[in-house]
This record gives structure tokens, C-alpha cells and sequence, in this order.
């Protein structure tokens, strides 16, 4: 029997499908462009000016904020395959803690990843381009150690496979975290984007929280955080029908602020240690570029404590 070759239109929309549904997937895979150009603008309001005029020689024209999305827009490029796995880290079900030995394909993950290109930034002898392009790394991997689902489950691909509705729109609780949560806050404010909602976070610092969150300098305990509150997240599904919705924007988004503020801070610091070290940091914030509040402003939300184990206990294997 002859097998039926498909016809070429057939073939060209299931070509235009997969990139569709291949390029979907690679967008929900880090906190949306909005998450990273809020925190990397909170920490470029906090970089000494040693720091600053590196960064300006080393990125030249281009900004801190278009940098620190690079790495997302590189997933296209083939040649960067490699940089995947570099994004997130994946845990066994139940885990509590990290274990970088279990975890992470032979040091393939973003935790590794973050003192491996600082350290490279770090290195005057290195080549100008690879000392950019470790920069753009650590700009971006900061940002994604602290977004919770990026230290998570591999079975559901750090939540992208948990398909739900939020704000009356198809997603999953991957994309939720990365952006669905950022939009609403950005559409519930009167007017500005997300350079004024990284200008209100920043204001919202309190010094005592920079002082600890800038104390802690290891990607690790950073990435432990995200764990806890991925387990909350886990353990507290959106109610009712299970859509994400204003009630569970409310419970979560002071959350997501928090880890746009620390990851700013904490990048900020690592910046100076990278390429001003030695270099006393002020502990307020400075002048910067960002606009004037006007949207509500948030309060500070520690994640939820009460962190029940969650259920199905699958081992991580494929990449979020
Ligand atoms: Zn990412």
C-alpha cells in the first residue's frame, strides 16, 4: 500500500503551526521582556559610577534594559542552543532544598551559570566581546533565578504544560508568573509602562530590605528562595475554577514584586563586585532616568509561608 504524501499546502501550515507553537513556548520560558528590563533598570539606579561607565563602554550604545533580554531573544539562533538549559533549574518533586550534584544537567543550569559568566565579566584579560556577552548573561540569569518557576519541576516544564485561563485569556502558570501577572499590574496602573513600575518598585525599597537583600551574594540561596515560593505556588492552585484571576493576582503580585526589587538589588551588587570591586556602595538609591510614580504604589509582600509538599511526584528531566 502506498503511503499518501501530503500535500504541499498541508505541509507548509504544519510547518507555520510548529514555528508558531515552538516559538510560544520559547516566549514563556523567562520572565517576559517587562520583568527583565524592571530589573535591570533597578539595578542600574544603584551601580556605582565606576560600575555605570563600564557598563557604557562595554555595552556602548545599546541599554542595560534591551540588554538584559538577549538572551531570550538568542533563543531562535540554533548556534545558541546550548543556552537553554541555562535559564532555569529543575528539582524532583518534594525536594526542599536545591542539590546542585542532582540538579542540573553536569552544571548546565542557572545557577551555575550566574558565577560562572560574573566571573568572566570579572576578567579584564578576557576578549571585549565575551566580557559583553557574559555581561548580557548575568543581566538576564539574575532576573530568571529569581522568577520562582525557573527552580521547579521538569514533568510540567516549570509549569508551561499547566494550561489555564487567566484573565479570561488561554495560558499556563509559567506564562502566568513570567508576564500575565506584570500585565495586569502594568494595566491597572493610570499611565506609564514598566519603566515606571521598576521607577515605583525601586522607591519602594526599604533600606533595611537592601542592606538583606544585598547581603546575600550566593545564586543558590537565591535560587533556594525561588523553590519555597514555587512549592506555595504549587500547593495553592488558583481557586474557584481555577482560573487566575484578580483574586489570585492580589494573593501573588506583591510576591512578584519582591523578586523584581531583590533580583535589581542583588544585580546591582553583583555588577559592582564584577566590574568596580573594592568600590564602597551607597545604600540609598540614586538619581536615575525613571519617571515619577503615578500609579498606586505596592506595598512589599513576602511569599506565602505555608508551603505544603506538592502532589505527584515525578522526577525533572526535560527542560521549563
Ligand atoms: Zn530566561
Amino acid at each position: 500500500m502506498r503511503t499518501r504524501c501530503p500535500s504541499r499546502p498541508v505541509v507548509a501550515i504544519a510547518l507555520l503551526l510548529a514555528v508558531a507553537i515552538g516559538s510560544l513556548h520559547e516566549r514563556a520560558a523567562a520572565w517576559g521582556n517587562d520583568g527583565h528590563r524592571i530589573i535591570g533598570t533597578i539595578a542600574t539606579a544603584q551601580v556605582s559610577e565606576s560600575t555605570a561607565k563600564a557598563l557604557r563602554e562595554l555595552l556602548g550604545d545599546e541599554t542595560t534594559a534591551d540588554a538584559c533580554t538577549w538572551a531570550d531573544e538568542i533563543r531562535r539562533d540554533r548556534s545558541y542552543d546550548w543556552v537553554k538549559p541555562l535559564h532555569y533549574i529543575n528539582v524532583p518533586r518534594g525536594s526542599e532544598r536545591l542539590d546542585l550534584a542532582r540538579d542540573g544537567a553536569e552544571g548546565q543550569q542557572v545557577v551555575s551559570a550566574i558565577g560562572k559568566y560574573k566571573a568572566i565579566l570579572a576578567d579584564t584579560t578576557k576578549p571585549k566581546a565575551e566580557r559583553v556577552e557574559a555581561l548580557k548573561f548575568v543581566l538576564h540569569f539574575v532576573g530568571d533565578v529569581h522568577q520562582p518557576l525557573h527552580v521547579s519541576y521538569a514533568d510540567d516544564l516549570g509549569g508551561n504544560k499547566l494550561s489555564l485561563k487567566s484573565f479570561g485569556k488561554k495560558s499556563n502558570l509559567h506564562k502566568v508568573w513570567d508576564t500575565d501577572l506584570i500585565d495586569r499590574e502594568l494595566s491597572r496602573m493610570r499611565s506609564g509602562g514598566w519603566a515606571v513600575l521598576s521607577a515605583n518598585l525601586r522607591e519602594a525599597i526599604k533600606p533595611e530590605q537592601r542592606t538583606k537583600w544585598a547581603s546575600s551574594r550566593d545564586p543558590l540561596q537565591w535560587a533556594n528562595e525561588s523553590l519555597a515560593i514555587t512549592r506555595t505556588i504549587y500547593a495553592n492552585p488558583p481557586q474557584g475554577n481555577g482560573d487566575v484571576d484578580d483574586a489570585y493576582f492580589t494573593r501573588w503580585m506583591p510576591t512578584v514584586n519582591e523578586r523584581l526589587q531583590m533580583a535589581g538589588v542583588r544585580l546591582a551588587v553583583l555588577l559592582d563586585e564584577a566590574l568596580a570591586p573594592g568600590e564602597a556602595k551607597p545604600s540609598s538609591s540614586k538619581k536615575d532616568a525613571g519617571p515619577k510614580k503615578d500609579a498606586e504604589s505596592k506595598k512589599d509582600g513576602a511569599p506565602a509561608k505555608n508551603g505544603a509538599p506538592s502532589k505527584n511526584g515525578a522526577p525533572a528531566k526535560a527542560p521549563a
